[in-house]
C-alpha cells in the first residue's frame, strides 16, 4: 500500500468512527444534538463526499451554551492560576498524543496538505503550553504610590466569551484563541466554521479528557448568520474573539453593539512582499513562493502581492513562475503534495473568477490559471504578471494559491503601492540596505513586518493587523489584556482632608 493509501485509510478510519454519532454540539461536558434536531453535512473538498453530519445549532443552542459558560465561570475564574496551568499543560500533552488524528481529520475536512497540517496540531499544543505558563501571573499588575495614596492595579477575567473561527487552519486558530481565554480564567462558547467543523469537537473532547472541567469550553456548530449571529448578541457573553473576513467583522461589530461587546478581530489581508534588487534574490524568491503557495494560499498572512524592483522584475517573475509550475497539486494526504483542494466549490469558483478578471484587466497569467482534475476543488498555483495595484487582482483578497506581481521603480513607489490597500496585516521586505529597511518599516502600514524572511512566529510577539485587517493584538500579554479587565484600587497612605461640601 502506498503512503497516500495508508494515510487515507487511517484518516477515514478516524473520521468514520466519529461520524457514527455525528459531529454534535458540546455543552456542559456532553455531546448534544441541536435543540431543533437539524443537521447539515460537512463535505471533503477532495471529492465532495460527506464526511459527517453536523448539528445545526441556532439561537436556542447558543443560549444553552452561553448560560452554561456563565455558570462555569463562577468556579473556573476562581480556580488558582497554577491549577489552570496544570490542566492546560495536560491538554497540550493530550493534543500531542492525538496529533496524527487531528492532522489527518483536518486535511480531509479542509483540503490543506498534510506536510503543513501535521505541524498545525503541534502548534496547537504549543499555544496551550505557552498560555498555560502565563496563567499563574495573569492577574498581576502594578503598584503605584504617591505620599498620600497607594494604587494597586490588577486584572480579572472578563467573563464568559465567544470565539468564532474560520475554515482555513481551524484547529490551530481555535487553540490560538481558546487557550489564552481559559488560561485567563474565562469560559468559552466556540462557534467553528461550518465548512470545517470536525476538529473543534475533537479539541473539546481532548481537553475534557485531559481534565478541563465541563462547561469551561462549549462548542455550538452552525451557520454564521444564525449560530454566529446569536453568539455575538448574547447578553451573557462579554467579548467576542473573531477570526475571519473583514466584512464579517463589520457585521459582528454591529450585532454586538446592543450588548456592548468587547471585540477582537483578526481579518483579511493583501500582504506585500517588497523585493529590492540589492536583496538575496534566491532566498526572496523561495520565501515569496512559500508564503503564497503553502497552505493553499488560504492564509491571512499569505504574500499575495509581489512588488519587485523593475531592474529584476522579469527575472524574479520567471523564477517564481518556474517554481509554481513545479509545485505538486494533489491529494492533501499525499506527503509530496504542496497544494491541496480549496475548501469548497464556492470558494474554488471565487478564486477561479480572478483568472478571468486578471485577463479582462490586462494582466498576464504567467503560470496556472486553470482548474486541476475533474473532481475536487483543485486549482493550479497561479502567477499574474504585468499587473498594477489599481487592478482588482492587486486590491482584493483572493485567498487562494494566486500571486499578483507588480513592478516598482524606487523606494517611494514601493511604499506607495504597498500602502495602497484597505488592508494592513503583514508586510515582507527584502533588502540588504539597513537604512532603507528602517525607513520602509517606519512608513509601512502593517501590523506585522518581516525583514529578509518569510513569516516565522514567536508566540510572545504581538499578532494582528491595522486598517481593515483587524482590531487588537494576540500573543504574549496582549491576549490576556483582551480576555481580562484591568481594575485599580486606591488606598489612603496617610490621614488626608476630604473636601467638605454643604457646611
Ligand atoms: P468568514 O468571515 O466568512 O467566516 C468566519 C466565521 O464567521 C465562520 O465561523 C462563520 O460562520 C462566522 N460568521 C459568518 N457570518 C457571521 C455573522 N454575521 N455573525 C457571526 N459570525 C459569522 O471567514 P472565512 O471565509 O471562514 O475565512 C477566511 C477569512 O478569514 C479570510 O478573509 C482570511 O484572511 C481571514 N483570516 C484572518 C486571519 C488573521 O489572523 N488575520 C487568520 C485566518 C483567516
Amino acid at each position: 500500500m502506498s503512503t497516500l493509501d495508508q494515510n487515507i485509510s487511517r484518516a477515514m478510519g478516524y473520521i468514520a468512527e466519529r461520524a457514527k454519532a455525528g459531529c454534535m454540539n458540546h455543552i456542559a461536558g456532553a455531546s448534544v444534538p441541536a435543540v431543533s434536531g437539524e443537521t447539515f453535512a460537512t463535505r471533503s473538498p477532495v471529492d465532495l463526499t460527506t464526511l459527517s453530519s453536523v448539528a445545526a445549532g441556532d439561537a436556542e443552542d447558543i443560549d444553552r451554551a452561553a448560560l452554561t459558560a456563565k455558570a462555569a465561570f463562577k468556579t473556573w475564574s476562581k480556580t488558582p492560576g497554577a491549577e489552570r496551568r496544570k490542566i492546560l499543560i495536560k491538554v497540550a500533552e493530550a493534543i500531542e498524543a492525538r496529533a496524527d488524528e487531528i492532522a489527518l481529520t483536518e486535511c480531509m475536512d479542509t483540503g490543506q496538505a498534510l506536510r503543513f497540517m501535521s505541524k498545525a496540531a503541534l502548534r496547537g499544543a504549543a499555544n496551550f503550553r505557552y498560555f498555560a505558563d502565563q496563567a499563574p501571573t495573569a492577574e498581576d499588575g502594578a503598584v503605584t504610590r504617591t505620599p498620600t495614596q497607594m494604587n494597586t492595579t490588577s486584572r480579572r477575567p472578563i467573563g464568559p466569551v465567544g470565539v468564532i473561527t474560520p475554515w482555513n487552519t481551524p484547529f490551530m486558530l481555535s487553540t490560538w484563541k481558546i487557550a489564552p481565554a481559559i488560561a485567563a480564567g474565562c469560559t468559552v462558547v466556540h462557534k467553528p466554521a461550518e465548512l470545517s467543523p470536525l476538529t473543534a469537537k475533537l479539541l473539546v473532547e481532548i481537553a475534557e479528557e485531559a481534565g478541563l472541567p465541563p462547561g469551561v469550553l462549549n462548542v455550538v456548530n452552525g451557520m454564521g448568520e444564525t449560530a454566529g449571529k446569536a453568539l455575538t448578541e448574547h447578553p451573557a457573553l462579554k467579548a467576542i474573539a473573531f477570526v475571519g473576513e473583514s466584512a464579517t467583522g463589520s457585521h459582528i461589530m454591529r450585532q454586538g453593539a446592543a450588548t456592548l461587546k468587547r471585540v477582537h478581530f483578526e481579518l483579511g489581508g493583501k500582504n506585500p512582499v517588497i523585493l529590492f534588487d540589492d536583496a538575496n534574490i534566491d532566498q526572496a524568491v523561495d520565501a515569496a513562493t512559500f508564503m503564497i503557495y503553502s497552505l493553499n494560499g488560504e492564509r491571512c498572512t499569505s504574500s499575495s502581492r509581489l512588488l519587485v524592483q523593475d531592474t529584476i522584475y522579469e527575472e524574479v517573475c520567471a523564477r517564481v513562475a518556474e517554481a509554481a509550475g513545479r509545485i505538486k497539486v494533489g491529494h492533501p494526504l499525499d506527503p509530496e503534495t504542496v497544494v491541496g483542494p480549496l475548501i469548497d466549490p464556492g470558494h474554488e469558483a471565487k478564486v477561479r473568477s480572478y483568472f478571468d478578471i486578471a485577463k479582462s484587466e490586462g494582466a498576464t497569467i504567467a503560470v496556472g490559471g486553470t482548474k486541476v482534475g475533474e473532481t475536487g476543488c483543485y486549482v493550479a498555483p497561479t502567477l499574474f504578471t504585468g499587473a498594477n495595484n489599481a487592478m482588482k487582482i492587486g486590491q482584493e483578497e483572493i485567498f487562494g494559491p494566486v500571486l499578483t506581481a507588480i513592478p516598482f521603480q524606487d523606494e517611494a513607489e514601493a511604499l506607495e503601492i504597498a500602502n495602497d490597500t484597505d488592508y494592513g496585516l503583514a508586510a515582507y521586505l527584502w533588502t540588504n540596505d539597513l537604512n532603507r529597511a528602517v525607513r520602509m518599516t517606519d512608513a509601512l502600514e502593517a501590523g506585522m513586518m518581516w525583514i529578509n524572511s518569510e513569516n516565522t512566529r514567536h508566540l510572545p510577539t504581538p499578532f494582528g493587523g491595522v486598517k481593515s485587517s483587524g482590531i487588537g493584538r494576540d500573543g504574549g500579554d496582549w491576549s490576556f489584556d483582551f480576555y481580562m479587565e484591568t481594575v485599580n484600587v486606591s488606598f489612603p497612605r496617610a490621614p488626608h482632608k476630604t473636601p467638605k461640601l454643604g457646611g
